[in-house]
């Protein structure tokens, strides 16, 4: 049945009633977690829901661990993203910045009327992080008792992915060894291992972006097309399954980590 995993968790906010999210709402330090992905190409051998996947994955590995004694509740993940530049390939369901920004507004506010003390939007894709900054903005500025905060999950690897990447910088960009790692890890059924073409992309701007992990303070917009042929950039072929456990245990600490800080914070 398609719909077996909704609610299966006893952090799910879709498994709950009514009256027990307002009960963990109203505890103190409660935290709401809103996963937020996206529905875009990721070359010939990833899904396109690659982002919201692994989000939500990692907001229940980080939430998973503090169910015992923190008020927490996860939202299901906002499937689709702000991805026009992947559009040219097809695949991709994508929002305009407009609508999904009055959407998570509206998601959250509904939300935050259950008395949560804090609310952590968990990003899962690069093209929604101006996004995630602007709404923890205009939603911070409505909800002035609720601590406002905003992650792109995978930039908490960016301290110890270097001990644990195979590839050189560029190998971790978009469906590269990062995310193939961890799909493999997480949901290989998915992963089409015999049909991983990718490049290397070398940006030109020395303060451009050269991976997922390894950012310089310039924005640049390009269609993906611009990137690569098969729409994946960097060195799939390098990730495995160990990785991808190695990189979500790693996660998964430092997201229990800034969770606690959270509950500590608002309690
Ligand atoms: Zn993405």
């Amino acid at each position: 049945m398609v719909f077996d995993s909704i609610g299966s968790s006893a952090l799910d906010w879709a498994g709950k009633t009514a009256d027990d999210i307002r009960t963990i709402g109203e505890r103190d330090g409660s935290i709401l977690v809103v996963p937020v992905g996206s529905i875009e190409q990721h070359g010939n051998h990833l899904p396109v829901a690659t982002d919201t996947i692994l989000v939500d994955a990692i907001a229940h590995l980080g939430a998973e661990r503090l169910v015992d004694d923190v008020p927490i509740l996860v939202t299901p993940p906002f499937w689709s993203g702000f991805s026009p530049h992947h559009r040219s390939f097809g695949g991709t369901i994508t929002l305009d910045f407009d609508v999904m920004l009055e959407a998570l507004e509206n998601i959250c506010d509904s939300a935050l009327e259950n008395g949560f003390d804090a609310l952590l939007l968990l990003n899962g894709h690069g093209g929604n992080r101006s996004l995630i900054s602007a709404a923890v903005s205009t939603i911070g500025e409505d909800q002035s008792d609720v601590e406002v905060l905003g992650l792109t999950y995978f930039e908490l690897a960016s301290q110890f992915v270097d001990d644990i990447r195979e590839s050189e910088i560029g190998g971790m960009a978009h469906g590269g060894e990062f995310e193939t790692s961890l799909l493999l890890h997480l949901r290989p059924e998915l992963v089409r291992e015999d049909d991983m073409e990718a490049q290397m992309y070398d940006e030109p701007y020395e303060l451009g972006t050269k991976d997922l992990h390894e950012g310089g303070p310039l924005s640049v917009y390009r269609g993906f097309e611009e990137y690569s042929h098969s729409g994946a950039i960097g060195a799939p072929e390098l990730a495995t399954a160990e990785t991808g456990e190695r990189i979500a245990e790693r996660i998964g600490d430092e997201l229990e980590a800034l969770l606690t800080e959270i509950h500590e914070r608002n309690a």
